[in-house]
């Protein structure tokens, strides 16, 4: 393993943007937070302020880019480009800030080439779903094509997650969801997996849901004895049926 890691972070940033003269106020500015979300260059609920600055109206945009790329390229983005079209304006200032931020300890891969990757739910991080093999930092979404389905099987077993943490209705259901390997959620994410797999031509393994009630000490998949990959979690992993936990 001799290749260098090299890691990149998400960056925290203020956007103004002028509102346009002729009061035609900006439910459609959201367009441009959420579109730059679904297109995978900043996280999701980025905030939004309106404010008076002399007789200008202007709009903040509070948001975090997923990684330093995203924040270079972010205005080359199809929803940015229609946005300063239809808009006619141009971003007053785009800086990075030293805003208190809940993703210190994610990372994005950076590299050169994969051996294979996991497919992994990351409830807590602000993002989830195809992590590098090697280093485990993640690959951005603007990295992964629409149709493998990642965007889709992520932003469901975040609801799933949900309903589970919430312990009221729904809890067993969501919960039964997260644990057995055959229900609708796993099985989407191992076809998911299936399909990153295929389009790159590596192999993807799909992260189960960790045990609460202890380890598993045989693969669910093939009742094998598993192999440990080294990591604190993942920490074991089947080969044969492309699957960790
Ligand atoms: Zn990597
Ligand atoms: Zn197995």
């Amino acid at each position: 393993m001799g290749r260098r890691m090299a890691v990149d972070r998400p960056l925290p940033a203020l956007i103004r943007f002028p509102l346009p003269d002729g009061g035609k106020d900006s439910g459609d500015l959201f367009y441009l937070s959420s579109g730059l979300a679904q297109a995978g260059f900043i996280f999701w609920e980025p905030r939004e302020w309106r404010r008076v600055v002399g007789r200008r109206r202007e709009v903040e945009l509070i948001c975090t880019f997923v990684d330093s790329r995203a924040l270079r390229d972010w205005k080359k983005s199809a929803s940015a480009r229609a946005f300063f079209k239809s808009h006619q304006v141009e971003p007053l200032v785009c800086t990075t800030q030293d805003l208190l931020l809940d993703g210190d300890d994610v990372q994005t891969c950076a590299c050169k080439s994969h051996e294979f990757l996991y497919l992994a739910r990351q409830p807590f991080a602000v993002e989830s779903a195809l992590i590098c093999g090697h280093c485990r930092g993640r690959l951005p979404a603007y990295a992964l094509k629409a149709e493998w389905g990642v965007g889709s099987w992520d932003h469901a077993q975040r609801r799933v997650t949900d309903l589970w943490m919430r312990s009221d209705l729904y809890e067993s259901w969501a919960e039964r969801q997260l644990r057995e390997l055959s229900s609708d959620l796993n099985a989407r994410g191992r076809d998911v997996a299936r399909r990153v797999s295929a389009a790159k031509g590596i192999p993807v393994l799909y992260v189960l849901y960790e045990e609460i009630d202890g380890p598993r000490m045989k693969c669910p998949g093939c009742r094998r004895a598993p192999i440990a990959t080294g990591w604190p979690f993942p920490a074991k992993k089947c080969d044969s049926c492309l699957l960790a936990w």
